[in-house]
């Protein structure tokens, strides 16, 4: 689907696992560590050396991104950022919009021009899932309006429940 000069598109798959794409994005906790989730898949597929770098880069706060190198994975970079906590974080939506958005404006700023987000919080961080793809669509469409280097966007869901979900919601749009 084109917005502008953007392409946005869903795919089920893992986030570790897109070779085609020059930044994914983390959905990272503060410590920027391993962790279960996307960030442990991450981690595990980049090799210890990731943990190298980020460390000097935490703690992150809610909705703060972050860049690094890619190592072992097919990427170049991988872009971190932490989501809220639902209940905890608040507000949420605030916080969520401003992974999304503080990830895009990191992307631009080193010049990439495909970038894949996970679901950002809404696995361990319990952020209903429809609530959080409502955020992640508007964040996203927001910044089709004023993205220059980026060209491709591309949601990675892990099931096909929520990747049915995200298709859905995608075809709805225009
Ligand atoms: P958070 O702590 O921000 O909630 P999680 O990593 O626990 O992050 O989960 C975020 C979302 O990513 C969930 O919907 C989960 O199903 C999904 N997910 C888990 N592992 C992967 C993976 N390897 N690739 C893509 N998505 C994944």
């Amino acid at each position: 689907m084109k917005f502008g000069n953007v392409k946005i598109e869903a795919i089920q798959g893992d986030i570790t696992n897109q070779n085609d794409i020059t930044a994914i994005v983390n959905a990272a906790n503060a410590q920027l560590q391993m962790g279960g989730g996307v960030a442990g898949a991450i981690h595990t597929a980049a090799g210890k050396e990731l943990a190298e770098e980020t460390k000097f880069l935490a703690p992150i706060n809610p909705g703060q991104a972050v860049i690094t190198g890619a190592y072992k994975l097919p990427n170049k970079y991988i872009i971190h950022t932490l989501g809220p906590v639902y209940g905890f974080n608040q507000p949420e939506e605030t916080f969520l919009r401003k992974c999304y958005k503080n990830s895009l404006a990191l992307a631009e700023e080193n010049n990439i021009d495909s970038i894949a987000f996970p679901a950002i919080s809404t696995g361990a961080f319990g952020y209903p899932f429809e609530q959080a793809t409502e955020i992640a669509f508007s964040s996203v469409l927001d910044f089709t309006n004023e993205a220059k280097s980026v060209k491709l966007i591309r949601f990675v869901l892990f099931s096909e429940k929520d990747f049915q979900y995200y298709q859905k919601k995608l075809n709805s749009i225009k």
